[in-house]
């Protein structure tokens, strides 16, 4: 349940109306105190009359509820904004890992190239085997920050475990939790106490209900800025690396009020289709699409399969650019 308390509330009464809600979460916001609790369903006694407005749910999809908040939530992915009114769909690019500095300075030029706002390179890979590339780690996250200086991009890129959290916002505009991380209590917990925003990805093997309870730990804890991403889930399909669940885009836009990522490269693993699956996924209406490319793929240390060749990127960006217009959207 969500309360709303009444603008006459002031901060110590409202801690004191918060334990009487069992809530675990207070936020002031604008010139309102709202109080999140999972175990109240009807405003509790002694709140009476101190509460302007409650949300009940019938389930734990509450902060991230169009219920509670019809309009899809402004998250500022450094200088650029996301989600509200502004119809931008970021077209996020960059390799896999960040490899050297020579590679992510070609990933930089080329989005600069192309007048794109958003660079991503994981430095903390969490990889299935203990003998692959693990990243570059901290001299990784350096050459983000650097890239962000010299060629004003925003930067995004994923941490391991929660012990990273603290380091990568340093250097980092957004965090991005992966798929494999994305149940990690000490990462969801880590991440809501930021003031950062967190690209949180799906599990391959996630409900939907998961995935949100999971942005529910953030949201709820303090931290108002989650977008989702939906990367592929697993299915009886092995042609392909996994599944892109679109039927899941549409219910999370329909019922959340959360910013929506796509990533088709994780999602079909492979080069050849990553373009026409992502004109589909941009015709959808989504705040951001992340597209893994490497100046030369035969060479990467991680996603070799998937990621797109510089010239492969520019043709895409061109054909998803009139499809996004013509569901009202800009790529930016
Ligand atoms: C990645 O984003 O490079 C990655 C490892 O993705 P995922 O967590 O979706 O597997
Ligand atoms: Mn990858």
């Amino acid at each position: 349940m969500i309360l709303k308390l009444a603008t006459t509330v002031a901060k110590n009464e409202a801690s004191a109306l918060a334990e009487k809600a069992k809530a675990f979460h207070i936020t002031y916001q604008g010139s309102e105190y709202l109080i999140t609790s999972s175990s109240v369903k009807s405003t509790p006694e002694g709140l009476q009359g101190k509460v302007d407005k409650e949300w009940v749910f019938p389930n734990d999809m509450q902060l991230a509820s169009r219920e509670f908040q019809e309009e899809t939530r402004t998250v500022r992915i450094g200088a650029t904004e996301m989600g509200g009114n502004t119809k931008n769909t970021i077209l996020i690019g960059g390799p896999c890992s960040v490899e050297s500095e020579e590679q992510i300075q070609q990933s930089s030029a080329l989005l600069k190239s192309l007048n794109l706002t958003t660079l991503r390179g994981g430095c903390f890979k969490p990889r299935t085997s203990p003998y692959s590339f693990q990243g570059l780690g901290l001299e990784g996250l350096k050459l983000l920050a650097k890239m962000r200086e010299e060629h004003g991009l925003n930067v995004i890129t994923e941490v391991r475990d929660a012990t990273q959290v603290e380091q990568v916002i340093e250097y980092s505009d957004v965090v991005q939790i992966g798929a494999k991380a994305m149940y990690d209590q000490g990462i969801l917990r880590a991440c809501a106490k930021i003031n950062k925003p967190v690209l949180l990805k799906r599990g391959f093997g996630t409900t939907l209900q998961e995935f949100v309870q999971a942005a529910e730990f953030i949201l709820s804890g303090g931290n108002d800025q989650v977008i989702l991403c939906e990367r592929g889930i697993r299915t009886f399909e092995t042609k392909t690396r996994f599944t892109l669940d679109l039927c899941g885009v549409a219910y999370l836009q329909e019922f959340t009020n959360l910013p929506i990522i796509l990533d088709p490269s994780h999602a079909l693993g492979f080069r050849y289709g990553i373009e026409r699956l992502s004109q589909a996924c941009v015709a959808m209406g989504i705040d951001g699409l992340l597209i893994e490319a490497h100046p030369d793929p035969s060479v990467a240390k991680s996603d070799a399969a998937q990621q797109l060749t510089h010239e492969q990127f520019i043709q895409l960006k061109e054909k998803i650019t009139p499809v996004a217009k013509s569901v009202g959207y800009t790529i930016v």
